[in-house]
């Protein structure tokens, strides 16, 4: 993985107590030999390495251990206790052994625990079994005290050395990756992610005024506001450390992986610096504002490796602070962009409130009679800046940001007001189609919503039908069955929209509950075009009739098409031939008739 180094250690460690306690038995001829070391957080005395084991008298000697009762009466813990080495020379009748049995089952006479000791601390001990009697006098002691003191001696140098390992690569202050160990990850990152063709950003980010705070508060605070920084900084991106580094006294690196367009990457940068910045951080008595400036490369388009990406990144920073952005891309261009977007977004959450969604509506004919049938509701935002912005241009962003589902209620509420208002007026009936999105169908709540839009009238359901594309119900069939079915019996219908984009499955698609199936525009236009087309028409119309659903064909836009639908036994037709979607005062002086 990424530096080596800290493992490299753990795993010489690891070899250092399996080799010692190896050596032990094969050239001492220990009957057993193992290393236990003392937790430094908990205190617990855990076998590091063992060998020579013999598995039932391990399990037991473990278990005597991690028992808090028995472990502090142990030989281990008086060695450790006290700091010198515990010599029994005879399992059987020494008062002090608490598994005389287990010992003489295990063919153990004598046993030895030697403190692992560095300057005033007790790191371990290291234990070892004999299957004689008196196996231990003053010479061999004095050889295995040795032998402890070099194993106690090794361990330190490791720990030392892991200590600078861990200086080298982290900040102590924060426990964040420095920048060293930040390059060296980026460029693997890099390194392994040119054939993804998904972006990442490098975010360089600045505290402002930090050196103010450290002025007002001293070291030790700011060190503190630092380390809380650091904390919600990692938290607001997904808790994953390793894509944080400190790489200065106030600046702080990011990388976003796999963004899809840099445009998302706005939005997204900017919620997580509100989700850092907008509480503010107590620091012993005082409470702290953080405002921060943040630079940003991305990647490939501003760098194809570790260096040069975050000098971009840095270069970013700079033109930040300078100016009255909180965050800008190395790319002018793409900040441009970002700030287009994020501004469109923000455009889009006051049109809400200031209702500047209006309904179009595309009257449904009876292709044989050329009678009305029904109407799609088609929404459009009428942005006083660019005039009626169509659907394809917003709802994506609607959906990336959530605002669809009240954007969505609107429009239910706003097709069921015209119905009631045109049947209050003395028209006939027709029901209008809305469109659903996927993110409204799977929000839990959504069949209530409807129930509770119902509610103002008890003639409403008869006014509306939803429109479902046919890949959002496939996303998973069981779950749209429900929904389907519940909100069919609330007295809507149900219309698949895009049908043939979708790839059913014939099974699923028998068991949907439904109504209608609308055959996708771009069939409809292959249809006069290759035999094909004209083929694949005709299967869906059977099969929507084998099923008993009505079949509309959408985006109708020539006779030619026209007849050829009427002569695959097509039930209704949508398109620019009969009308474009209209507003709703055109739709009603055009298309609706009074009753009576
Ligand atoms: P859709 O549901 O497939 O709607 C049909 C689209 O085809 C509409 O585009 C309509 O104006 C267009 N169209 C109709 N007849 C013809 C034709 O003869 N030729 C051609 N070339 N096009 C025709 P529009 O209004 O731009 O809507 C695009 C999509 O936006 C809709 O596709 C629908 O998926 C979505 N949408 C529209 N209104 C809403 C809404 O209120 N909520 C949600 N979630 N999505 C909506
Ligand atoms: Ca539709
Ligand atoms: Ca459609």
């Amino acid at each position: 993985s990424d530096i080596n180094a800290l493992m490299v250690r753990a795993s010489v460690r690891a070899e250092l107590f399996a080799e010692t306690c190896r050596i032990a038995v094969e050239h001492g001829n220990f009957r057993m030999a193992m290393i236990c070391m003392v937790d430094p957080a908990s205190k617990a005395i855990v076998p590091v390495a063992t060998s020579g084991k013999d598995d039932d008298l391990l399990i037991s000697v473990k278990q005597l251990l991690s028992s808090s009762e028995d472990a502090p009466k142990t030989l281990i813990a008086g060695a450790l206790r006290e700091k010198r080495a515990m010599v029994v020379n005879d399992t059987q009748f020494d008062q002090r052994v608490l598994l005389h049995k287990l010992y003489y089952d295990a063919g153990v006479r004598s046993l030895v625990v030697l403190p692992l000791v560095v300057g005033e601390q007790v790191l371990g001990v290291f234990v070892l079994y004999a299957n004689e009697t008196d196996f231990f006098h003053d010479e061999e002691m004095k050889l295995l005290s040795g032998l402890a003191d070099d194993v106690a001696f090794g361990i330190d140098h490791i720990n030392k050395v892991e200590q600078l390992d861990y200086l080298a690569f982290y900040d102590a202050t924060t426990g964040l990756a420095n920048q060293s160990l930040f390059l060296e990850r980026l460029q693997q990152i890099v390194s392994t992610s040119l054939a993804d063709g998904r972006k990442k950003a490098i975010c360089v980010l600045d505290i402002e005024r930090f050196k103010s705070v450290n002025d007002a508060f001293g070291r030790k605070a700011a060190d503190k506001l630092l380390r809380m920084v650091a904390q919600r900084l990692v938290q607001a991106g997904g808790g994953d450390a390793t894509r944080f580094a400190r790489v200065g006294a106030d600046r702080f690196v990011i990388v976003v992986l796999d963004m899809e367009n840099a445009e998302q990457l706005g939005g997204y940068i900017e919620q997580r610096l509100n989700a850092t910045c907008d509480e503010p951080f107590s620091v012993g008595d005082h409470t702290v504002r953080v405002s921060v400036k943040v630079g940003i490369a991305v990647f490939p388009d501003d760098g194809m490796d570790s260096e040069s990406l975050m000098r971009n990144a840095e270069a970013a920073l700079k033109k930040a602070k300078a100016s009255g952005e909180r965050f800008v891309f190395f790319t002018e261009a793409m900040s441009e962009r970002v700030a287009e977007r994020l501004a469109l977004e923000g455009r889009l959450r006051q049109a809400i409130g200031r209702q500047e969604f209006v309904l179009h509506y595309q009257p449904k004919l009876n292709l044989a009679t050329r009678e009305m049938t029904g109407v799609e509701a088609l929404i459009r935002w009428n942005d006083p800046q660019a005039g009626l912005v169509p659907p394809s241009m917003f709802i994506p962003i609607l959906e990336e940001t959530g605002l669809i589902h009240e954007v969505g209620r609107w429009a239910i509420r706003k097709a069921l007001e015209d119905y009631l208002c045109w049947l209050d007026r003395g028209f006939a009936a027709v029901r209008i189609a809305v469109n659903v999105s996927a993110l409204q169908l799977r929000n839990r709540g959504f069949v209530s919503e409807i129930g509770q839009a119902l509610r103002i009238d008890g003639r409403a359901a008869g006014g509306l039908e939803l429109e479902i594309t046919e890949s959002l119900v496939m996303e998973d069939v069981q779950y749209s069955i429900e929904v389907l079915q519940a909100i069919r019996e609330l007295g809507v219908t149900i219309a698949i929209d895009d049908f043939g984009t979708g790839f059913s499955s014939l099974s699923y698609l028998s068991r949907l509950p439904m109504d209608t199936l609308k055959i996708d525009r771009s069939f409809v236009n292959d249809m006069t075009v290759t035999p094909h087309g004209l083929a694949l028409v005709s299967t869906i119309i059977s099969l929507a009739h084998s099923l008993e659903h009505t079949v509309v064909a959408e985006g109708v836009e020539t006779e030619e098409q026209w007849q050829t639908l009427q002569s695959l036994g097509c039930d209704e037709m949508q398109g620019f031939l009969i009308s474009r979607p209209v507003p709703g005062e055109v739709f009603e002086a055009r298309y609706l008739s009074l009753t009576g």
